[in-house]
């Protein structure tokens, strides 16, 4: 039993996931993610009542937890991963959701094989790393809760949780992952570059005045 938690393991695992299967793009897409991986399915909990011809609060009463979870199955084709989601409107908004996708998929890419509370807190390292790099949360200037929740599509309290770990956090990332993850992340459109003023290209339109769009040079 993995009572002890590896945080630097979570994290070094968080990012080279992003690196091998993420696009490069905020938020973080765990369903696109999870569905890159072979052995690894997903399934809502709406779905899973449907496949079953259960019904969904007859499900829900019988799954372990009331936000995900994962069934895991060991055939002669190796081991194979069904995560299954809680995505009953009712139940937390889509930054909970996201946050327990990721938790689930840490549980898998980390390996673990019993529940231990250092198991649940690599999992939880593992998700704050994978929907919230430190290195592009380092590069934000103004940092509050509701700047983390757009930009990482993060719940109130994962953001609060993130702003106070910071500091610990930043020791997790080592140099060569904090390169890979800013090449990644760099905005390839060509317009945009950091530090450049950028200013209004469409002038509001006057009323009863007709504007004219003009065909790109070709
Ligand atoms: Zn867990």
């Amino acid at each position: 039993m993995r009572e002890r938690a590896d945080r630097r393991r979570a994290a070094r695992t968080a990012y080279r996931t992003l690196l091998a299967a993420s696009e490069g793009r905020l938020p973080i897409d765990v369903k696109a993610i999870i569905k890159k991986l072979n052995n690894v399915q997903i399934m809502s909990y709406t779905q899973a009542a449907l496949a079953l011809g259960d019904s969904f609060s007859r499900l829900t009463q019988g799954m372990p937890s009331d936000s995900a979870c994962t069934l895991v199955e060991e055939g002669p084709a190796g081991i194979r991963y069904l995560v299954l989601y809680n995505d009953d409107a009712g139940y937390g908004n889509e930054g909970r959701r996201r946050w327990s996708l990721a938790h689930e998929l840490g549980h898998i890419l980390l390996k673990h094989e019993e529940d231990s509370s250092g198991a649940e807190i690599e999992a939880d390292c593992f998700a704050r790393h994978l929907l919230c790099p430190q290195p592009l949360l380092e590069r934000l200037d103004a940092l509050d809760e509701d700047v983390l929740c757009v930009a990482f599509g993060l719940s109130r309290s994962a953001a609060r949780s993130a702003l106070r770990g910071m500091e610990a956090a930043r020791i997790l990332v080592d140099e060569d992952m904090r390169a890979g993850l800013m090449e990644l992340f760099r905005p390839d459109e060509g317009l945009l570059r950091p530090g450049q003023k950028v200013a209004c290209a469409l002038r509001r339109r006057r009323k009863g005045a007709t504007r004219t769009v003009r065909e790109p040079n070709l």
